[in-house]
């Protein structure tokens, strides 16, 4: 299962416990994927599009939860041009639930399914988390945490986006909203910020997940910066004994060994021999061994002497 699945199964598992947020989460879906029908008899049927069983039974439970006890829901699958398989959760409204459903702001006077934010719906923070999940279950999609980090929902009008992308700022998440062929995209590509999309929804399992995934790679990527850091210093190590190495060929061959102060000697010595040490490694050669910062004070010494002779600086 992709993880864009895993989180909408676990988003669509999820049964909020305030009637409050089940009216906001159910606004959600009615706006994605709802459509009502006027029936022959006068009445008006609701129905909820989704992709899989999971996800219906929860439209259906919402509907019924919503709804009056009068109403009867149902969940029929269907084929289409013989492709996917779909759900759909229906429920009959009677004139009194068409009433009530659009006091609630979930159909228009028309008796059309709202397909905007109400802002009355997702007026309390605990309703707007709902809200969300509603969106991300319909029209979610997100990246496995081992891939590039990304989380975005897709919608097809202008205004929805823009509300959603207001609705997450008022819960201090801040997303990015784009534009992909006739599509609106609101997306977040910072983990952290996905960790709270996924906090904000409830749904945990998956959070979890990315999370284990999200501190290992971010511990992958402290050691590759430390050993990247190494290797600079082993760079500036063996850059400095090149320099080394030549001026003290250059000296042996302008004044010979013999020449060259004894105490500045046998450091020339061990570093022509030893090109790949560093000064600490030198200094334990050394008899008797010196300190890191003993060595680099007699090398620089035996540089400045060395320059002084060659090019009488
Ligand atoms: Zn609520």
């Amino acid at each position: 299962m992709s993880f864009s699945n895993e989180v909408r199964d676990e988003s669509a598992r999820i049964i909020p416990e305030k009637s409050c947020c089940m009216r906001a989460e159910l606004a959600a879906l009615i706006a994605m994927r709802g459509e009502t029908a006027v029936n022959e008899d006068g009445t008006c049927t609701l129905q909820l599009e989704s992709e899989n069983a999971v996800a219906a039974r929860k439209a259906y439970r919402l509907l019924k939860e919503v709804c009056s006890l009068q109403a009867s829901a149902s969940v029929v699958q269907r084929k289409r041009f013989k492709q996917k398989r779909f759900y759909l959760s229906q429920v009959k409204l009677q004139r009194d639930d068409l009433q009530f459903l659009q006091e609630l702001g979930l159909i228009d006077g028309e008796g059309n399914a709202v397909k905007y934010l109400d802002t009355k719906i997702t007026a309390k923070n605990c309703c707007k988390r709902a809200y969300l999940r509603g969106l991300f279950m319909c029209k979610g999609f997100i990246n496995r945490p081992e891939a590039n980090y990304h989380l975005e929902m897709v919608f097809n009008d202008t205004r929805m986006a823009r509300d959603v992308k207001k609705l997450t700022g008022k819960l201090d998440l801040e997303t990015g909203i784009g534009e992909r062929k006739n599509n609106l995209i609101v997306y977040i590509k910072d983990s952290e910020k996905i960790v709270d999309f996924l906090r904000l929804i409830g749904t945990s399992k998956s959070l979890l997940e990315f999370e284990n995934v999200r501190i290992i790679k971010s511990m992958r990527n402290q050691v590759n910066r430390q050993v990247n850091c190494e290797t600079a210093n082993l760079g500036k190590t063996i850059d400095a004994s090149v320099r080394q190495v030549e001026l003290i060929e250059a000296l042996i061959a302008r004044l010979g060994v013999g020449r060259i102060p004894v105490q500045l000697r046998e450091l020339a010595l061990l570093r022509i021999d030893h090109p790949d040490s560093t000064l600490k490694e030198l200094g334990a050669l050394m008899n008797p061994p010196l300190t890191k910062s003993g060595v680099a004070y007699r090398m620089r010494k035996l540089e400045i002497f060395a320059e002084e002779n060659l090019y009488g600086a």
